[in-house]
């Protein structure tokens, strides 16, 4: 479809003022906004072309372009970085319609517009590691504010259900009608009329429920899990969210870094010098692990998949093992005896420049 002449959208001569530029724009926010149009699409293709043009024309050095170059001026697509979003349209409006915006203008905020909403409710859930790793199901019980049954309701005399108070105040543009939230219904234009003895004034009740919910595999301490709409109900809108706050419990043993687990493994000097086969946990349980003989203090051996699931669903994390050879605290003197008599073999004298990469170099490789 081709592009309307930005002028001609506005209503002004190519000649128009700044101040004329505004107040074109201004009649036409005011006419088309969603607001005072929903659900008609043609209304928003309006809006968001005088937005449009407006941003050009409101600009100098891009209307100087348009005004040499046509739409072509303006960019590849011939107009304006493919067309602005609602979002862009209502960041516009502090500009035009002065401090208040376009929300004090209309009242209602801009989010879910003339939607009411509850409050959201937060909770704190502990997982293990197991249930980190792969994911679980957990049932939160949550109070929550309900509407109760038998609720009726009747309209605001104070707003006539309109969930607003209008009111005319002059500013520097002119004079505007300001509206705000009517403070006796909370904008929904409509107060309870009847309600059984226990809910409270709003016809709210607070229940308690239990909630199932999937948690997946990979979440991190603080990560925000949001499930829609199981948050507090209200009167003549929709509910809340319920946002689920992980906090993670450490493992005593097991060290989480990433996707990948960590255990710090010690060994006999004995196992190491002559190998061995050695249960270590994980988090599915315990498996057998081979030490090769001649292994050094250090050394890092990884069990491909044993780690945490990929929040992403990129696969699983390891487990790392680092191996440290573990030096006796005490002694007998049989064991004295028997390492006395190695203490000057040769096999026994530390060479690590024969064969052994630094630690440095080992975690390099590693990773
Ligand atoms: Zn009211």
């Amino acid at each position: 479809m081709a592009k309307r002449d930005y002028y001609e959208v506005l209503g002004v001569s190519k000649s128009a003022t700044s101040e004329e530029l505004k107040k074109a724009y201004r009649k036409l926010a005011i006419q088309f906004h969603p607001d005072k149009n929903p659900d008609n699409p043609a209304a928003e293709d309006k809006f968001k072309e005088a937005a449009e043009a407006y941003e050009i024309l409101s600009n100098a050095e891009k209307r100087q372009r348009y005004d040499q170059f046509g739409h072509q001026g303006l960019g590849a697509n011939g107009g304006y970085g493919g067309g602005m979003n609602t979002e862009d349209i209502f960041s516009q409006f502090g500009d035009i319609f002065g401090g208040g915006g376009f929300e004090s203008f209309f009242g209602g905020g801009r989010g879910g517009r003339r939607t009411k909403k509850g409050t959201n409710l937060r909770v704190k859930l502990k997982l293990n590691l197991q249930e980190i790793a792969n994911g679980v199901e957990k049932k939160i019980k949550v109070k929550r504010q309900i509407l109760a049954d038998g609720v009726t309701f009747k309209s605001c005399s104070s707003c006539q259900g309109t969930g607003q108070i209008k009111k005319v105040v002059n500013t520097m543009l002119g004079q505007m009608v300001s509206a705000s939230t009517c403070p006796s219904c909370g904008g929904s234009g409509q107060i309870v009329d009847k309600k059984p003895a226990e809910a409270d004034a709003r016809g709210l009740l607070l229940k308690e429920e239990v909630i199932s919910i999937n948690i997946p595999g990979g979440v991190a301490d603080g990560m925000q899990l949001s499930m829609s709409g199981k948050g507090n109900e209200t009167a003549g809108g929709i509910p809340g969210d319920l946002l689920i706050v992980i906090e993670e419990i450490e493992d005593e043993i097991l060290q989480r870094d990433g996707n990948n687990v960590v255990y710090d493994l010690y060994v006999s000097f004995v196992d190491a010098a002559l190998g061995a086969q050695i249960e270590v946990p994980t988090i599915e349980g315990k498996v057998k692990i081979k030490i090769d003989p001649a292994t050094q203090s250090g050394k890092m051996l990884r069990l491909k998949g044993k780690g945490i699931k990929d929040i992403n669903g990129y696969g699983k994390g390891d487990q790392l093992i680092h191996v440290n050879v573990w030096t006796p605290k005490q002694l007998s003197k049989e064991e004295k005896q028997i390492l006395e008599n190695l203490r000057e073999s040769e096999n026994f004298k530390p060479d690590p420049s024969k064969s052994e990469k630094s630690f440095f170099e080992k975690m390099k490789e590693f990773f």
